[in-house]
């Protein structure tokens, strides 16, 4: 049995980078930057311009009662240069006139009959953005290799840039086997359960930011499930297989990727999910998971994120980790390394973790209730009560 950490980096090591795209800004959320940084071409904002509704003027003018000339709105073309000894009402994102240096907003100014305004004084650049207070033309913008945002987004946008250069999402072809499988939605028949891993191992894809292409359920017979792998590892970049890979009369998975490819190790020390299959068809390569759906699932979280990530360029699991307490022993097999489904929440001494329900590898609603997997060590018998392991946070913490 290989560890987990072991397990990892050779699957990493098929982690084939994919190309760059460009796409509209409008379709970018989420998606990861093909690049570190873009080069400034303009000034963000490109004119100086008030932060404030007030008044434009001269601060050598103030404090005093001023007449008031004209107006100036946001997307004024060429204001007139400001007289001196007079203001001039202006909106916030208005270009700043010619000779006025600062603006003083409507609530610090009081208005003298229609056409005059008392002004206190004002220092020089108040309420006004300079030309390039945000970015100045030159200036390398990092992108976080992180999914865009729609913070980084809008600085995109305001840098006048209409399509950025995104890594092309990895395809994920997907699909289960298993006689008793029977799709959700439809009744069962004796014998049967309701397939919960294709659709929750293609929502598990999207989340690592890849694309599903989920393929038929697909019966325990041998060539069917040959063909199945012959189709998944031709149309994409990865296929993930679920179910079959154990060591039943009728697990067919890893035989097959022997029979057409190459299989790399078939077993984890991890708890849930021992039985994995890791191997290639054709250069592809192909993830055999268990069909217990929690270990599917954490076993995606585990191995498929992982290289998912790899291919878009991200290193590690993108996870936040924190050390958390335990409040409650629990059992594990002392040769894996356990991850148990927990709810993490801070209390007085830092976080403290609750196992989130049973820990059964067909227990999915405690795996839905938790928002941490908890990592307790190969080599130990128990997560022990009051010990601090490194909770690894599936959402936030609430
Ligand atoms: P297997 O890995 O094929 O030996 O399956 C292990 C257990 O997971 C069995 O109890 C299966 O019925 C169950 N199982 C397999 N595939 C799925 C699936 N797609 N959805 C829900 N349960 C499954
Ligand atoms: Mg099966």
């Amino acid at each position: 049995m290989l560890s987990v950490d072991e397990a990892r980096a050779r699957i990493l090591s098929h982690a084939r980078l994919t190309d760059a795209e460009q796409v509209p800004l409008g379709q970018a959320f989420r998606r990861i930057p093909g690049l570190a940084s873009v080069l400034a071409q303009v000034d963000v904002p490109p004119f100086a311009n008030s932060s404030m509704d007030g008044f434009a003027l001269r601060t050598a003018d103030a404090p005093a009662e001023l007449p008031l000339a004209g107006e100036v709105a946001a997307g004024a073309t060429a204001p007139m240069p400001l007289q001196s000894g007079s203001a001039v009402p202006i909106m916030t994102g208005a270009p700043l006139p010619p000779g006025a240096d600062a603006v003083v907003p409507l609530e610090e100014a009081e208005m003298v009959g229609e056409d005059r305004v008392r002004l206190p004084m004002t220092e020089v650049g108040a309420n006004v953005r300079a030309r390039g207070h945000d970015t100045q033309q030159g200036d390398q913008v990092e992108l976080a290799a992180d999914p865009l945002s729609p913070a980084t987004i809008a600085v995109l946008a305001s840098l006048g840039i209409g399509e950025v250069t995104v890594r092309r999402r990895p395809l994920v072809a997907i699909f289960s086997t298993g006689n008793e499988l029977v799709a959700p939605g439809e009744s069962l028949g004796a014998g049967q359960i309701h397939d919960a891993n294709t659709v929750s191992l293609a929502a598990a894809v999207l989340e690592a930011g890849a694309e599903p292409v989920v393929l038929p359920r697909v019966r325990d017979e041998p060539a069917a499930i040959d063909a199945a792998l012959r189709e998944g590892s031709a149309s994409a970049d990865l296929l993930v297989v679920s179910g079959g890979v154990s060591v039943g009369r009728h697990d067919h998975v890893r035989a097959g990727i022997e029979r057409l490819g190459e299989l790399a190790f078939w077993r984890i020390a991890v708890q849930p999910g021992k039985p994995l299959a890791f191997g290639s068809i054709a250069d592809r390569p192909v993830i055999g998971l268990p069909g217990n759906p929690v270990s599917a699932l954490v076993t995606f979280e585990l191995f498929v994120r992982v290289l998912l990530r790899g291919m878009l360029g991200l290193t590690g699991d993108g996870r936040v980790h924190l050390p958390a307490r335990l409040d409650t022993t629990v059992r594990k097999d002392r040769e894996r390394r356990a991850y148990l489904r927990v709810v993490v929440r801070s209390d007085r001494d830092g976080w403290l973790a609750s196992p989130a329900g049973g820990q059964g590898s067909a227990q999915l609603r405690s795996l839905a209730a938790a928002n941490a997997l908890l990592v307790v060590p190969e080599g130990e018998p128990a997560g022990e009560a009051g010990a601090r392991y490194d909770a690894v946070l599936l959402r936030g913490v609430s």
